[in-house]
C-alpha cells in the first residue's frame, strides 16, 4: 500500500555527533508508535545546520545496531532545497511573509521587553517601508507574518496542548531555510501524519501545525516522549559519561544490551532480560509510556 493511504511516522536527527541513549530511546519510542500503528517508519538527516563529518553514518549505523529499520532511502534536507523555496514562494505570495533586519541582540532585547510574551519576536520589522527596508545595511531572515498568536495541537502522550505562534523565522540571514519551515514542509511532503519526539520540542508544535495549515497540509498526530535526564536532573548529554552505544561497547555492552536497559526504562522489558524491537513491538501499548523523564545514571 502506498504510504500515503496509511500513513508514516519519522525519525529526524540532526547530525550533530553521536546518538547518546535518550536519543536511541525516543528513536526506539518513535519506532513503536510508527510499527504498532501499520505506518511506515521514515528515516530523515536534518542536516540544514550543525553537521559534524561522520556523524550521519554513526548515527544510522548505531539505529540499525539496536535493531530499528526504516522503509526507503534516508533523506536528507540539504537535498531538498527546492521544495523549501517553493513552499516559502508561496507564502510570499500570499502577503504571509516579512524580511527582518534584526540582529540577534536587538531581538533578545525586544523579546525581553514587558509587552512581548515570552521570548516573541515583538514585530519590529513587521510593517517597515519599502525604504526602511532599502536602507538596511545587512541582509534579511525572512519571518511568517503570523495571523494567530496561539494555535493547538492534538498530543497522543500530552492530550491538547495549546501554545504560542509568533512571526517565527522561515529562512534565516544566511539564506538557509529555518528548522520549522523545513520540518513542517518535509512532513508534508513524506506524508507523516504521526510525529514523535522529545518533549523538549513541544512549543514548536503549535508554530509547525499552524504553518501546516497555511500551507494546506493536513496536520499529523504528535506524541511528545520524556527526555532522558542525567542524575543532576539535567538533559542527558554526550558529557554525562558513557552516554552512546560506543562508550557501552567499551564496558563490554553491546548493542542489544543497550537495547534492553532502553525497553527496561519503558518498562518493557526486565533487568538483564534480552530483547529485540520485536519483542519490544508485541509488548508495545502507548498508554503505558512512564510519563516522567528517564534518568539515566552513569
Ligand atoms: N532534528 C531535530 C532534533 O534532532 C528533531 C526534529 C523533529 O523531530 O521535529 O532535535
Amino acid at each position: 500500500m502506498d504510504f500515503r493511504t496509511r500513513g508514516a511516522g519519522r525519525f529526524a536527527p540532526s547530525p550533530s555527533g553521536d546518538l547518546h541513549l535518550g536519543n536511541l530511546r525516543t528513536a526506539l519510542l518513535a519506532w513503536l508508535f510508527a510499527r504498532s500503528t501499520g505506518r511506515q517508519f521514515l528515516m530523515r538527516v536534518e542536516d540544514l545546520d550543525r553537521v559534524r563529518a561522520g556523524a550521519e553514518a554513526r548515527q544510522l549505523a548505531d539505529l540499525s545496531a539496536i535493531g530499528l529499520d526504516w522503509d526507503g532511502p534516508v533523506v536528507r534536507q540539504s537535498e531538498r532545497t527546492a521544495l523549501y523555496d517553493d513552499a516559502i514562494a508561496r507564502l510570499t505570495a500570499a502577503s504571509l511573509t516579512y524580511e527582518c533586519f534584526c540582529t540577534r541582540r536587538e531581538i533578545l532585547e525586544a523579546a525581553s521587553a514587558p509587552h512581548a510574551p515570552d521570548g516573541a519576536y515583538p514585530g519590529t520589522c513587521r510593517n517597515l517601508t519599502a525604504a526602511e527596508r532599502a536602507g538596511k545595511a545587512r541582509p534579511p531572515a525572512l519571518r511568517l507574518r503570523a495571523e494567530v498568536t496561539e494555535f493547538s495541537i492534538d498530543d497522543d502522550v500530552l492530550g491538547r496542548f495549546h501554545g504560542q505562534v509568533d512571526d517565527f523565522v522561515l529562512r534565516r540571514v544566511d539564506g538557509v531555510p529555518a528548522y520549522n519551515l523545513a520540518v513542517v514542509v518535509d512532513d508534508g511532503a513524506q506524508g507523516i501524519d504521526q510525529v514523535v519526539r522529545g518533549d523538549d520540542l513541544l512549543t514548536s508544535s503549535p508554530r509547525q501545525a499552524y504553518l501546516a495549515s497555511l500551507l494546506e497540509l493536513p496536520t499529523p498526530t504528535y506524541a511528545h516522549v520524556p527526555l532522558a535526564l542525567n542524575s543532576q536532573g539535567k538533559r542527558l548529554a554526550k558529557r554525562d559519561g558513557a552516554v552512546t552505544l560506543e562508550d557501552q561497547a567499551a564496558m563490554g555492552l553491546g548493542p542489544l544490551d543497550v537495547l534492553g536497559i532502553l525497553a527496561r526504562s519503558l518498562e518493557l522489558a526486565r533487568e538483564g532480560e534480552p530483547v529485540t524491537p520485536d519483542d519490544l513491538l508485541a509488548r508495545w501499548d502507548p498508554i503505558s509510556l512512564p510519563r516522567t523523564p528517564w534518568v539515566f545514571e552513569t
